[in-house]
């Protein structure tokens, strides 16, 4: 299995090159050179396997060799058991039709652990055996952050830094950051915004001496490797509701496009999957996109559900790339159009078949406070700001009644409690596990905003440890 570039001019890479690659060199994004197939009698044979065994399996190949299978399976074992639910990411059904896919039972009460525990420990598996270390620096407002530093901490090969804006991110999120007792997670609050704590991050990535120095790595949504894991769940739900012997549909609540594209990426291996539906919130890009036949950028506006407030999906490309026929040369041409213009479109034939499989909805504010007190009325289940916007959205745009839809649930109520008690007057409680988040140590250091400063702390904390 070998990789190539979305724009068609960096190197093809194995796989443990493109999962510490990232971005490629082109400015693309990595994709398999074509797709591992599974036919209809290996899926089937898939049933009845546990969550652990089914991931193994439907990763192997895309590693092409690169990793032994004992050492992949030991740390698929390893980057799930700390799930705290037995299947891993139960399935629960809503009404006939609808079915709801927990993908928050993983250390951070969100869907990216699923992809980040298994990303850390590849990362510190390929870097151990190289004998090489990176740092990982990043920024967050709040939200994603501490799935970053659950992947990386206790991991030898990886130092981490996560840059949090001060005083402006909730308490539950910065307690999840600062509490990890790690001695390789590193929190710094800088006295600046969120867009401050980016910059910052930016100019350290934009600085070749620094970069080189500390080996600076980043884990975020455009790594390959994360699309592998998430491929996993969308067999896993199809699965148990009867793959291959009947479709199933999937609606996504949807920022960056990574996870609705690793469900196109488990449809092009052979799962029967017959429609994603794209929720958006305010921040609907994608949606018009779906709708009008042209993508179109806005100014990002905050909503209720913060990890979705995306104008720019960077892992579109990937889709974009189909849709242009594999031409990383169309992709270039049409990636500088919505540069320049804020406007993008794509060829004919490529967005018809876009508009064959995926459909898009969106809900503002009022309409996600409204629809997460009706399904807890109606089923019961407290569903957060994101996860309910897939739910509203496979419910508005399901074309047929007799496909099961899953809808993705992507992080646990507790995660944002205000708006769910807005919404339905019930305050969400933490799991068992995080009950004493409030009553734990936190460590972190509060910088002022001046690049000098914060380059200047990573450097020595990372020296100290090299000379540990
Ligand atoms: C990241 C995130 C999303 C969006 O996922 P993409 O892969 O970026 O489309 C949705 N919900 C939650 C809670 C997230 O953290």
């Amino acid at each position: 299995m070998r990789y190539i570039s979305t724009r068609g001019e960096a190197p093809i890479l194995e796989f443990d090159e493109v999962l510490l690659a990232g971005l490629a060199t082109d400015g693309g994004l990595y994709i398999p050179e074509s797709w591992p197939q599974f036919s209809a009698d290996e899926i089937r044979a898939m049933r009845g396997l546990s969550y652990v065994e089914l991931a193994t399996r439907i990763m192997q190949p895309f590693l092409g060799g690169r990793i032994a299978d004992d050492d992949f399976a030991a740390l698929v074992r390893d980057a799930y058991s700390g799930f705290d639910h037995a299947a891993t990411v139960p399935l629960k059904q809503l009404d006939d039709n609808m079915w709801l896919m927990e993908l928050f039972h993983g250390p951070t009460l969100a869907f990216k652990d699923v992809a980040l525990q298994l990303l850390g420990r590849l990362f510190d598996h390929v870097l151990t055996r190289r004998g090489e270390r990176i740092t990982i620096v990043g920024a967050t407002s709040g939200d994603t952050g501490s799935a970053a530093i659950e992947a990386c901490r206790d991991r030898d090969a990886i130092d981490i830094f996560i840059l949090h804006p001060h005083g402006r991110v909730s308490d539950v999120q910065r307690r999840q950051m600062t509490t990890v007792p790690s001695a390789n997670v590193h929190n710094i609050a800088v006295e600046g915004s969120f867009d401050d704590c980016q910059d910052m991050v930016k100019a350290m990535f934009g600085n070749a001496d620094f970069r080189q120095e500390m080996r600076l790595g980043a884990v975020n949504s455009i790594n390959w490797a994360r699309i592998m894991a998430q491929i996993v769940y969308y067999f896993r739900a199809a699965l148990a509701l009867g793959a291959p012997d009947r479709p199933v549909a999937f609606a996504v609540p949807t920022g960056n496009f990574g996870n609705v594209y690793a469900g196109y990426a488990a449809r092009q291996m052979g799962l029967p999957i017959d429609q994603f539906v794209i929720g958006s919130n305010r921040n609907d890009i994608l949606t018009r996109f779906i709708e009008n036949g042209f993508m179109e950028a806005r100014e990002v506006e905050p909503s209720l559900s913060p990890s979705m407030d995306i104008q720019v999906s960077s892992n579109f490309e990937r889709l974009l790339f189909d849709a242009c026929d594999r031409e990383g040369a169309a992709v270039v041409n049409s990636m500088s159009e919505f540069r320049k213009t804020g406007r993008m479109t794509i060829p004919q034939g490529g967005m018809a078949e876009i508009q064959s499989l995926f459909d898009g909805h969106r809900l503002d504010d009022n309409e996600t406070l409204a629809a997460i007190d009706a399904e807890y009325r109606a089923s019961g289940e407290l569903l957060d700001p994101h996860s309910i916007i897939g739910v509203a959205a496979g419910r508005a745009k399901g074309r047929n009644p007799a496909t099961p839809t899953v809808s993705l649930a992507t992080a646990h109520p507790a995660k944002f409690p205000e708006a769910v008690k807005r919404a339905t007057g019930v305050h969400p409680e933490l799991p068992v596990r995080l009950a004493d988040l409030f009553e734990r140590q936190e460590r972190y250091d509060i910088l002022p905003n001046d690049l000098g400063v914060v380059m200047a702390h990573i450097s020595a904390r990372v020296a100290v440890k090299g000379a540990a």
